[in-house]
């Protein structure tokens, strides 16, 4: 994994920032009746106002059929994560993830929040309380010296302890001057992951994504949205982080 300088970092830090003042934005503007493109708008104008760039806008990997159409990946219940904005409204219950990136000076910052919208609904308090407390475990566990599958540990630990689930083959990644660098950062324990050692100056954006019931998924018509075959509810939280002689340091708190 590629060492940052402090000065590379604290240009994350400022994206990480913009990224985080975005989310709680669109954190107050998630309500039932609203459009997930009206939450888009919201982020847009954020983004435009800090002077950053979107990360996701326009993004176009290779499995993708057509670029992404926004600034914020919204993910509403059973949509794990990469729902795109549309004319969807909000309704009260919904738990909704909501994904942003942003480039400072060429620099990337990665994050997202879980939110229920209005009344919560079922088992979602609880669902969502796991998720938070699984990435705190992965942040913690994010010290020199650790390896991703001591990440990956400490992540799955707090799912399977509340008996969640987890996608088998999604997690996070390591991230600077593009928002998805190698290596992949598995949520649960993978071979090869006991290799890759954490230094200081590493960064990486670590996003448990947990649900009830079994781990199967599909990928949705729009060719993006990934949702749970079962259609149980899914929630995602998400930092990037650095690795410092001093403990992990999230570089996208607010
Ligand atoms: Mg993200
Ligand atoms: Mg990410």
């Amino acid at each position: 994994m590629p060492v940052r300088t402090t000065t590379e970092t604290a240009t994350m830090r400022e994206a990480g920032r913009v990224v985080a003042t975005t989310l709680q934005a669109v954190r107050a503007a998630a309500r039932p009746g609203v459009r997930l493109r009206e939450l888009d708008e919201v982020a847009q104008t954020c983004l435009r106002e800090a002077g950053a760039l979107p990360s996701f806008l326009g993004y176009a990997p290779s499995w993708a059929p057509t670029p992404f159409n926004g600034v914020l990946c919204l993910s509403p219940n059973e949509v794990v994560v990469h729902g795109r904005p549309t004319g969807r409204r909000l309704a009260d219950g919904d738990l909704l993830s909501i994904d942003c990136g942003a480039v400072v000076d060429g620099w990337h910052g990665d994050s997202a929040i879980t939110v229920h919208v209005g009344t919560p609904d079922g088992d979602d308090p609880r669902l969502l309380a796991a998720t938070e407390e699984a990435l705190a475990a992965g942040i913690a566990a994010a010290v020199p010296g650790a390896t991703l599958l001591d990440v990956a540990r400490a992540v799955d630990g707090v799912a399977r302890s509340h008996g969640f689930t987890q996608l088998a083959d999604h997690g996070g990644h390591g991230i600077g001057r593009s928002m998805h660098e190698a290596p992949f950062v598995p949520m649960a324990p993978v071979p090869g992951a006991e290799h890759v050692v954490l230094r200081p100056g590493n960064t990486l954006a670590i996003e448990p994504m947990l649900h009830a019931g079994g781990s199967a998924y599909r990928t949705a018509k729009d060719g993006w949205s990934i949702v749970t075959r079962d259609r149980r509810r899914a929630a995602h939280v998400e930092h990037t982080v650095v690795v410092t002689d001093d403990g992990p340091v999230v570089l996208t708190a607010v």
